[in-house]
This record gives structure tokens, sequence and C-alpha cells, in this order.
């Protein structure tokens, strides 16, 4: 057994980053600034689009997204319940409905058929969500977006890296259509907190710039630099989602260092794959199709509670009492009671979400464990698994 507590997730910070929060500290200038708009510029040509907007998480991201293709209310928006709160919430706050579509217990992705049957007239976005950093299936989401008439918001929270047959995730063709990545500290690079909006269409980046500092036509380091005017207008009534100078600084170094840190994600993932494909107890998720890039931001076995006789949740606790990690991405979305009240959703209504929520675990998953913490991880699963 472990001496120390090995969390499923850490983030590795270097003292380049360190030194350079410490330089906006000391440098008069701590918010949006030069570091954000630095942090932009490289976000956009490593992906190779024309718009990266840096906003202060990727739910603020999802929210401003959705507002700038007008997203509102009596509009619908489908999206998997295999996800993250936010990606509903943000709906829910435009004052649009959420409509889920089931995901395939294999991919964890939405299944592009169920979507095509969600379509009703009032349908106005699909928002798909890489899970894990496994790309979705975007030319048949497309094709049907293409079709209705609909607007794609990706969320792509998990998927910094990964590429769809040959295509960077982030880099869309269509003009109604975004991606949004998330520099949570859990997340494939982070800021602390932070987000970025990728588009190609000219209209919603602009919306997004102008959304997330108060719907004003400047922004402050426009306004108060030595070259800047002092005048602005208000064109929406707008938020306050801009990401600071200090969060940029420790962006802009991780940036750099996204390449090592996928390559080692993807290493741990081949060690774990190796020890762990023949044991009994539980499901890896198979490796992504031909041609594909997967960012491997989580790893989430499925448990086979049938055969082992425990829930996903003593699985968890067994792995803590040998002081190792884990984390619960995700619930159902339809499980939770804001959404069971207020949308009538209930257990039954998504098989596939069910099946994979009450089995999936993430297990430690960072750039900077150990062959000797994979190792830990591996014996732990094993003497659980053999019980
Ligand atoms: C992390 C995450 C978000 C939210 O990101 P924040 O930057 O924390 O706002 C949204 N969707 C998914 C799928 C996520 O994993």
């Amino acid at each position: 057994m472990r001496e120390t507590f090995l969390p499923f997730a850490r983030p590795d910070i270097s003292e380049e980053a360190i030194a350079d929060v410490a330089d906006s500290l000391r440098s008069g200038w701590i918010t949006t600034g030069p570091k954000a708009q630095r942090f932009e510029k490289s976000f956009g040509e490593y992906l190779g689009v024309p718009y990266a907007l840096a906003v202060n998480s990727a739910t603020a991201g999802l929210h401003l997204s959705l507002l700038a293709f007008g997203i509102g209310p009596g509009d619908e928006v489908i999206t998997t319940p295999m996800t993250f709160a936010a990606t509903a919430n943000t709906v829910i706050l435009t004052g649009a409905r959420p409509v889920l579509a089931d995901i395939d217990p294999v991919t964890l992705n939405i299944r592009p058929e169920l979507v095509k049957k969600a379509v009703t007239p009032r349908t106005k976005a699909i928002i798909p969500v890489h899970f894990a950093g496994r790309p979705c299936e975007m030319e048949a989401l497309e094709e049907i977006a293409e079709k209705n008439g609909l607007v794609i918001i990706e969320d792509a929270a998990h998927a910094l890296g990964a590429s769809r047959q040959g295509r960077p995730i982030g880099a869309p063709a269509r003009e109604r259509q975004a991606a949004v990545f998330s520099f949570h500290p859990t997340k494939n690079i982070t800021c602390g907190e932070g987000g970025m909006v990728c588009t190609v269409c000219e209209d919603a980046a602009e919306k997004v710039s102008v959304l997330r500092q108060h719907g004003m036509s400047k922004g402050a380091w426009n306004r108060y630099a030595a070259t800047g005017t002092p005048h602005y207008d208000l064109l929406f009534p707008g938020l306050k989602y801009n990401m600071l100078d200090i969060q940029a600084a420790i962006g802009n170094d991780q940036l750099t260092r996204l390449q090592s840190f996928n390559a080692r994600r993807r290493d741990i993932v081949n060690i774990y794959r190796k020890e762990l494909e023949d044991e009994p107890g539980l499901l890896l998720p198979p490796e992504p199709s031909e041609g594909d890039v997967h960012s491997w931001h989580i790893l989430t076995p499925l448990i086979d509670i049938d055969s082992l006789g425990f829930s996903r949740d003593e699985f968890m606790a067994k792995m803590r009492q040998m002081n190792i990690g884990t984390a619960l991405h995700y619930q159902a979305l339809h499980l939770f009671s804001y959404y069971a009240r207020e949308y009538g959703w209930k257990r039954g209504d998504y098989p596939g979400a069910e099946f994979v929520s009450d089995r999936i675990v993430s297990i430690p998953l960072f750039p900077a464990m150990t062959d000797g913490d994979v190792a830990d991880v591996i014996e732990a699963i094993r003497r659980i698994c053999r019980r």
C-alpha cells in the first residue's frame, strides 16, 4: 500500500510559469492584457483557427457561444446526458431548453442517429461532447446540422490535442460552429481556471469578444493603455468572463508543453491497457477509430459490478483505502434532481448513459505520474477485483 495519497489528477506547473505569473503581479497589469492576447494568438495558430477567444472558464465559453449564435427562449439544444452539468446549465441560462440524446455505451459519445430523431422545429443547436478526448462522429453531426440549419457548439473541454480524421478538434470548418476548451486544473492544460472559444465565424467571434467584457465595444487594455482611447459604446448587456493575464501567463507556458503532456498521457494509457486488458473486473475504453487522435483527458474503465458483486462507489472507496484517488465523470445528467424535476427526465429514459453512469470511474491519469504510481494503481485494482 502507498504511503502517500495519489490523486486522480494533478496539474504540472513549471517554474517558468510561476516566474511569469510573478512578472504579471509585479508589472502593474494583472487583468486581461498582452499575455491573454498572446495566449489567444498561439492557441489559434496551434489549432489553425482564425478566432480563439480566451475566457475565464469553459462554462463561460459555452454560455457566450450560445448567446453569440442567438440561442435563447423557445429554442431547443440537443446534448448528451454523459457530460458535466455546465453543458446543460449554460443552455438553461440562455432561456433555451436542453434535450438529451443517448450515448453509445462503448465510445461514451452522443449517437448521431439519436440526435437526428431528437430534432424538432424548435431545435437550434447541438452540443456534442468529445468524451474523455475521443472525437465525436463530427461528419454525421455536421450533416444533421446542415440539413436542419443548426449551430454546433463542441464541448471540447476534454479534447485539446485530439483530432478527427486529420482535422484538429477546435478548428471547425463550418461558419455556424464553435468549439470550447477548458483549462480547469484537471484538464489537458490548465490556467487555474480558464477557457477558450474557437470559431471561423467572424460575427460570433466579435459577439463573444464583446459579451465577455460587459458588452463594451473595447476592453480595459484598449482603454487604459498608453495608446488607448477612453471611450466605449455599450452594445449588449454583457457578462464578465474575461481571462486575466495572471491566468494567461500559466496558459502560455502550458500550451508549449501540451504535446509532451499528451504523449505522456498516451504512454500511461498504454501501460494500463497492457496490464489491465485481461482483468475481468473492469472494461477499458477502446482505442479511437482509425484516423482519429484521442487526447486521453481521463481514463474511464467501466467496473463490472454484476460479476464483482459490489458497486462502483464501493470500488472507489476501496481504492481510497489503498491511498489512490478516483473520480466520477459523470453521473448521467437526467438523474440529477433539478433536471428531473424541471424536465420530467427519469431513469429508463437514456439506458446507454445509465449503464455507464452506474459503472464508470476515472482512474489516475496525469503527465507527472511516475511509472511507479501507475504500477500502484494497477496493483490496487488487481487486489480489489480478485477479492
Ligand atoms: C470541465 C468541463 C466543463 C467546464 O469547464 P470549466 O472550465 O470548469 O467551466 C464543461 N464541460 C465538460 C465536458 C467538462 O469536462
